[in-house]
């Protein structure tokens, strides 16, 4: 941190931000400058609070050098962190890896179905939420434990790893016992402790972005996570609420550089929810493809107009296969490629 003084500022004040900053337990270091004295703090371990300084005289302007999040930091990890996913593909390396399916499950049928669908178009990881976080207590709010069996099951028949929502403390063993990636949606990323219980849960973690949520609370969320040991963090650009509505969210494609400036964890970009917009998620997710992201969470379903939920931002199968060609092209113009779907029959 840095205390930068007015022009003005006496000795005497300068020397009590000094001694504050030893107060603290810190070194102070005065830089004495033309027009005016600024006073560096060294020798912290994280962020200090700029309020400790707010009585004090003379100072024109705090300036914070280190992020309120540490282990989530570049500087804390220079490479990128690289999480291996069964079935082969990993999240964070060269490949993009798409992650496809319903926004909820449905019926065995349709969940088992959907999965061979979306990895023979070149999927590798498959989406469904059995537990659905719905802005209305009446809408549908998905099946639950029976959805999680059914996610199973698509699974063993495709070779496609699970990633699906976990939305309570009490339902994280169970999720984890199913998925082999756990998803904290939108509205639960300052749950903390649900952060801190998938922290502990030994499985990797996809955490949305809230759509009201600052990268910086992002990351201060993924944060939580890291604390609990578990360094297998997704993060997810799913849109934040702009003032437009001609799209369902806004999704923010430069969070996506911005985290890969910031942060070692790997980024995704979901243009299902980030539009809500059945016609905008190609173009969205080549996008996002472009600005560089780790993958996709696209929403697919074999009869959107039948979908209990998000049917409008869903895509067909056929649509998805396209997606995948079209940023499979723009994945290889970044330096990237597709990773390719599990080696499995069904
Ligand atoms: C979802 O992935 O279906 C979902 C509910 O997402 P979000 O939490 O981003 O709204
Ligand atoms: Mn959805």
């Amino acid at each position: 941190m840095l205390l930068v003084m007015e022009r003005g500022a006496t000795p005497e004040q300068v020397q009590a931000v000094v001694r504050r900053i030893e107060e603290l337990g810190y070194e102070a270091r005065p830089l004495a400058g033309r027009q005016r004295t600024a006073v560096a703090v060294l020798g912290n371990d994280g962020s200090v609070d700029a309020a400790r300084f707010s009585d004090l005289a003379g100072i024109k302007e705090v300036v914070p050098v280190t992020e309120p999040y540490w282990k989530a930091s570049r500087e804390w990890r220079a490479e990128n962190t690289v999480i291996r996913l069964p079935g082969g593909s990993a999240i964070g390396g060269d490949e993009v890896v798409v992650m496809a399916g319903p926004c909820s499950v449905e019926s065995e049928r349709q969940i088992v179905d959907t999965a061979r669908r979306v990895r023979d178009a070149g999927a590798t990881v498959l989406r469904g939420g059995a537990f659905k976080p719905r802005s209305s207590p009446y809408s549908f709010q998905g099946l639950g434990k029976p959805g999680l069996e059914w996610l199973a099951k698509a699974r063993a028949e495709t070779g496609l790893p699970v990633v699906t929502e976990v939305m309570d403390t009490e339902s994280v063993e169970l999720v984890a016992r199913h998925a082999d990636i756990l998803q904290v949606g939108a509205r639960n990323m300052q749950n903390f402790s649900l952060l801190r219980r998938v922290g502990q849960a030994g499985k990797p973690v996809l955490l949305k972005r809230g759509y009201a949520a600052t990268v910086t609370e992002l990351l201060l969320a993924a944060e939580y996570i890291l604390a609990e040991g578990n360094e297998q963090v997704i993060l997810c650009e799913r849109g934040v609420r702009g003032f437009d509505g001609s799209t369902r969210f806004l999704l923010d494609l430069a969070a996506i550089p911005l985290v890969h400036q910031l942060s070692h964890l790997p980024i995704v970009a979901d243009p299902s929810h980030g539009t809500g917009i059945r016609g905008k998620v190609l173009p969205m997710a080549r996008a996002a493809v472009a600005a560089g992201a780790d993958g996709l969470l696209v929403e697919v379903h074999p009869t959107p107009e039948q979908a209990l939920s998000d049917g409008a931002q869903a895509i067909t199968p056929g649509e998805f296969a396209e997606l995948v060609r079209q940023c499979r092209g723009i994945a290889g113009v970044v330096g990237r490629r597709l990773a390719e779907p599990a080696k499995v029959a069904g």
